[in-house]
């Protein structure tokens, strides 16, 4: 089994994934990461391995853009919102017991 862990990085990483050997690049921010041998994972293995940590990278890399958005502008754009939802949709979608409306997880 593969171990992924997100990994805060205040910048940019390259060099091979992990799982495939291409070359990726992961901006600044929430990253993927392999546990043992400390190497970035590409978005396409994210994807496969830990599909909840991938897309809990693009719910998080889609409220920062909409953050900076709205530091400059009252509302920021449907279009961002739109976005940001979509990246929530993407989340929840990877739970494996997705709570109902009104139910609580305990
Ligand atoms: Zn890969």
């Amino acid at each position: 089994m593969t171990h992924l862990v997100l990994q805060h990085n205040p910048d940019a990483c390259t060099g091979p994934c992990g799982l495939c050997g291409q070359p990726v690049i992961l901006s600044q921010g929430l990253q993927l990461f392999l546990v043992d041998k400390r190497r970035p994972v590409c978005s396409c293995c994210g994807r496969t391995a830990a599909p909840a940590l991938a897309a809990l990278v693009g719910l998080a890399c889609a409220a920062e853009r909409v953050a900076k958005i709205g530091q400059h502008t009252v509302s920021p754009p449907l279009s961002a919102l739109l976005e940001l939802a979509r990246a929530a949709e993407n989340y929840t979608g990877t739970s494996p017991c997705p709570l109902r409306v009104g139910e609580r997880g305990v």
